[in-house]
């Protein structure tokens, strides 16, 4: 059986933990997209989801970690956790996944989570799966980790049949979040929560934050109003600028725009990118590749302009507007600002 596997005990390892980022009190929306998700995941084992929080001043966080139906959270809350630094994030992490065992450990796919996933997976001999993009279980607990492989090609299933626990970084943006039950009764929960043991101080921390040199942050994921560009545009940036002003929108891009240095690769959307499911997505010069499209197509209302009629962005658009971006966006970015 796999309880000889290395002489782990699969056995000892039970639970849900999500991992909820926070910086400067502000969580990343990752974070309550994989508490939802979690829920799908202990309705079928009957185990228990777990938020794991670190950081400085976290009481806010809990609350709504319960409010977002975690049924425990485990905090570390010190200084030395901010502002993030891997080796700190790593070491508290994996201490409290040697002395927990965790089943299932889900993780942001962050600048952050990716930093100090393999810190923890390494040392813990867990599976580690990066940038999933599906997650289900089986009745035994089986942690079933979907994600893009050979260039997009095919959707891998990654099962971690031997080792605990199952690991997985998971691309932002491609769940829904959720709502916070904000009418439960969470003044009864002091038992729900955990302050573990902190592991590290500063004595043993390698790295220590010298500047912060602050360039573009921009969370693309995060954005309620996108306006994007493609080949279709030429380099002409100043009416998408224009019209992104005018809608309080982020600049996004096309793997092609991105490519001709039009656009920074942080910005990109797409399979390669990032999936973005902003309210309004206005595609600008886009053809509607599919690999652009499967970042975009949870979008709410998508408008595209195309002087090609027959371009299959069309098809995922709720409104088409066949003409010249350089013409179309100074009219409506016009009509936005007088309204
Ligand atoms: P094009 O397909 O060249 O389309 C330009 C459009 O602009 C045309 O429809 C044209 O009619 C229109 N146009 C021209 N002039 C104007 C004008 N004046 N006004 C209005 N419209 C105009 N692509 C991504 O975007 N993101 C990804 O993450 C991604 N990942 C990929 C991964 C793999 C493995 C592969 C193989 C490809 C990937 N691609 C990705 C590339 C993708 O297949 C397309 O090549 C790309 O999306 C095309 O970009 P585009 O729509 O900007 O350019």
């Amino acid at each position: 059986g796999a309880d000889d596997a290395g002489g782990i005990d699969l056995e000892a390892y039970a639970d849900v933990w999500v991992f909820v980022e926070v910086h400067d009190g502000d969580v990343m929306a990752v974070s309550w997209e994989l508490l939802e998700e979690g829920k799908k995941l202990t309705a079928k084992t009957g185990e228990d989801l777990v938020a794991l929080v670190i950081g400085e001043d976290l009481d806010a966080v809990v609350r709504e970690a319960l409010e977002r139906g975690a049924d425990r959270v485990l905090v570390a809350d010190d200084p030395v956790f901010e502002p993030y630094r891997a080796d700190p994030y790593g070491a508290q992490f994996r201490a409290m996944v040697e002395e927990r065992k965790p089943s299932i450990v889900l993780i942001g796919g962050t600048h952050t989570g990716r930093d100090f996933a393999g810190r923890v997976a390494v040392p813990t001999h867990a599976g580690l799966t990066a940038d999933v993009t599906e997650i289900d279980v089986d009745d035994d607990g089986l942690l079933q980790a979907r994600r893009p492989a050979f260039g997009g090609d095919i959707l891998a299933t990654i099962l971690c049949e031997e080792h605990r626990p199952q690991m997985a970084t998971v691309r932002p943006g491609v769940f829904e979040p959720g709502e916070p039950d904000l009418d439960g009764d969470f003044a009864t929960v002091d038992e729900a929560i955990t302050a573990v043991d902190v592991v590290v101080d500063e004595s043993e921390t390698i790295s220590e934050v010298l500047e912060r040199n602050v360039g573009d942050t921009t969370d693309i994921t995060e954005a309620d109003r996108i306006v994007a560009v493609g080949a279709g545009i030429e380099g002409d940036l100043e009416p998408a600028i224009d019209l992104a002003e005018a809608l309080g929108a982020e600049l996004v891009a096309s793997r092609a725009a991105v490519d001709e240095g039009w656009v920074d690769g942080s910005r990109q959307v797409g399979q390669t990118g990032k999936t973005v499911r902003p309210e309004l997505y206005v595609a600008l010069g886009i053809s509607g590749a599919i690999q652009h499209v499967e970042g975009m197509n949870k979008s709410g209302t998508v408008i595209a302009i195309n002087t090609d009629p027959n371009a299959p962005i069309f098809e995922h658009a709720d409104y088409g507007i066949v003409g010249d971006f350089a013409d179309v966006c100074p009219r409506l970015a016009k009509s936005l600002r007088e309204r």
